[in-house]
């Protein structure tokens, strides 16, 4: 059925995918966005739909609006950018969920939170299961983005017990692809410029810690899924590509796929950097009949080509 849905932090690299989704299936969007990470590059070609609007907006700030649906995504999520003003990274997990689920709860429309493996910090329970209630460290760097994603999962169980709204939570993993920001400092996008320019390849620590790499295609249809579940279905879910690899794995692999002349380097560990991250997704098969069907070569080709063809164009955004 044709719905008005809100997505925000709709010009990220996440966002983005998911308004061009829900836009192929015939909804009208409201795409909602600051412009912190996301940029206009990544939703140019959504306004060549009829049902695509845009609101510069700051989720930290009440929002009057009328929709039918929410997807609450608004959020830096690499490191270089959460930790730019992390006061502002808190801010927008904790108040801009206040503000989404009492615009949820006024409309009382069904609301999804973008929630994050971060919620599991550097985890003792391998792979984690949704019921891990995780290993972070509250004061740390990366504080400011895990206990504000932690909060955010906090307000939504409270507004679903108190205000009896309908809303769901999905905690992504690693996930990649095109329109992923070239200088946001992850690894898949410093790994494929640096292999794509020639540049020496950082490997932090020893290479040896490893993440599981879902491509964007999957990670949305999930989100989808998740919102279509029934009223009293919450979650948290977890989505991502269980096939773990170690980052020096990675690195070859992208080394191997560029046929790139980069050499490896090693650089120091930044701190509490996970060991190991792995998403036990037994839930969402059960609850979404959902699994991941791209597999990390096949999704790698797709955004080296992207990164590509960026660098061929010029079309590198501020601060690469
Ligand atoms: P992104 O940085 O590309 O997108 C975030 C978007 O939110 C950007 O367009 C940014 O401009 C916008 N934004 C930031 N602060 C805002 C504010 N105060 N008001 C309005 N808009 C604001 O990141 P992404 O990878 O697309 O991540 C999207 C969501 O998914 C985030 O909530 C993130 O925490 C979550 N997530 C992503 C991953 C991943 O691997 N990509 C993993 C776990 C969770
Ligand atoms: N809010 C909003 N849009 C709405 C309704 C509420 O942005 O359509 C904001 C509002 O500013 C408030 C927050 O959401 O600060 C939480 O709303 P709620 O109704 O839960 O709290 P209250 O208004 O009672 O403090
Ligand atoms: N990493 C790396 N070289 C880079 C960027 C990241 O070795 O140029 C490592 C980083 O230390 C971490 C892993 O790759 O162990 C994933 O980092 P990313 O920032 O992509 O995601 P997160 O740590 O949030 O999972």
């Amino acid at each position: 059925m044709y719905k008005r849905i809100l997505v925000t932090g709709g010009a990220g690299f996440l966002g983005s995918h998911l308004c061009e989704r829900l836009l192929d299936a015939g909804h009208d969007v409201l795409c909602v966005d600051n412009f912190f990470t996301g940029s206009r590059r990544n939703i140019s070609k959504l306004f060549d739909y009829r049902g695509f609007e845009l609101l510069r907006h700051d989720v930290t700030f009440p929002l009057y609006v009328e929709v039918d649906q929410i997807y609450n995504l608004a959020c830096p999520a690499s490191p270089i950018h959460y930790q730019f003003d992390p006061v502002q990274t808190t801010k927008t997990s904790v108040l801009g969920a206040i503000n989404m689920l009492g615009l949820a709860k006024r409309l009382k429309v069904r609301f999804l939170q973008a929630s994050t493996s971060e919620v599991y910090g550097d985890p003792v329970v391998h792979p984690q299961i949704e019921e891990y209630w995780g290993n972070v460290n509250p004061i740390g760097f990366r504080s400011c983005y895990d206990e504000g994603k932690r909060c955010a999962e906090t307000l939504v169980f409270d507004y679903v017990r108190q205000h009896k709204i309908d809303a769901k939570v999905v905690r992504i993993f690693n996930t990649y692809g095109p329109r992923m920001h070239p200088a946001d400092g992850r690894v898949v996008s410093n790994f494929i410029m640096q292999a794509l320019t020639g540049k020496d390849i950082t490997l932090y620590g020893d290479g040896a810690q490893t993440r599981s790499f879902c491509y964007v295609d999957d990670l949305i249809s999930a989100m989808i899924k998740m919102m279509a579940t029934s009223p009293g279905v919450t979650g948290p879910v977890n989505i991502g590509n269980p096939s773990e690899f170690t980052i020096r794995e990675l690195a070859e692999l992208i080394v191997d796929l560029t046929g790139s002349t980069s050499r490896l380097i090693y650089e120091p560990l930044p701190s509490d950097d996970p060991r190991q991250r792995q998403p036990d997704i037994r839930k969402a098969k059960e609850m979404l009949g959902w699994e991941p069907k791209v597999a990390l070569r096949q999704g790698l080709e797709t955004t080296i080509a992207y990164f590509d063809d960026l660098l061929r164009r010029n079309e590198l955004p501020n601060g690469v």
